[in-house]
């Protein structure tokens, strides 16, 4: 026979938080909302008289994009047949080109405003210096994961190379080869890796530091939360 359950009512004197409510308390506390408007005010200057910030615009749009980037830089948008012609364009279509090519990387954008009843649109454009700065920070990030991941390989395993022709081989291979290089017959020998080892970890250490001095670019940050 089954026994009767006797349920004794406890009146709690503080309710104990439901499992529910209490998992959202813990989600507002891990995810506070992002603020609706921020602004992030770079050292410019500095930014660009950078190697690495000259590189990354040029690659993007060449010398006229670094020129064009640089104008746009700590400056209200600016109408786009008015930057034209500052930057000597003849034509605003002839600027459009440099102006996609920094807009692909969101380097600088757009605003589009009608002007009374008339059917066109007229574009004002400004830069984004905050963009620019992240942009290279994640690369040397980048860098510095495939360092550490082949700092980690290059422990994980022994290494060989040809006396000849210098050619890498893994432990594996190089057994599977009878140490001898694949390429010119030549002879394999241990590789000494602690030199490579060390140069990579030079390497993330100087790329974590440029990571560093471009973080101190960043002057202020004024946030709006209304
Ligand atoms: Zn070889």
């Amino acid at each position: 026979m089954k026994k009767k359950r006797v349920a004794i009512k406890i009146r709690r004197t503080k309710p104990k938080a439901s499992k529910l409510a209490k998992k959202h308390a813990k989600q507002v506390k891990r995810a506070p909302t992002p603020p609706q408007y921020s602004k992030t005010i770079i050292d410019v200057k500095s930014l660009m008289s950078l190697d690495e910030a000259k590189k990354y615009v040029f690659d993007l749009a060449g010398d006229k994009g670094i020129e064009i980037f640089t104008f746009l830089l700590n400056r209200s948008p600016i109408e786009e047949n008015k930057l034209a012609r500052k930057m000597k364009f003849e034509r605003a279509n002839a600027i459009r080109k440099f102006l996609y090519r920094l807009y692909s990387k969101n380097l600088v954008s757009y605003i589009k405003k009608k002007h009374g009843v008339k059917a066109w649109y007229t574009y004002y454009w400004e830069a984004h210096p905050d963009r620019l700065l992240f942009l290279i920070q994640k690369d040397y990030e980048d860098e510095i994961k495939q360092a550490q991941k082949s700092i980690d390989l290059n422990k994980a395993t022994d290494f060989f190379t040809c006396n000849t022709c210098n050619r890498r081989y893994d432990l594996q291979t190089a057994l599977e080869n009878d140490f001898v290089c694949s390429n010119c017959h030549g002879q394999l020998s241990h590789m000494d890796i602690n030199q490579v080892l060390v140069d990579k970890e030079n390497r993330i250490a100087f790329l974590n530091e440029k990571i560093k001095k471009l973080s101190l670019l960043v002057k202020t940050r004024k946030v709006h939360s209304s």
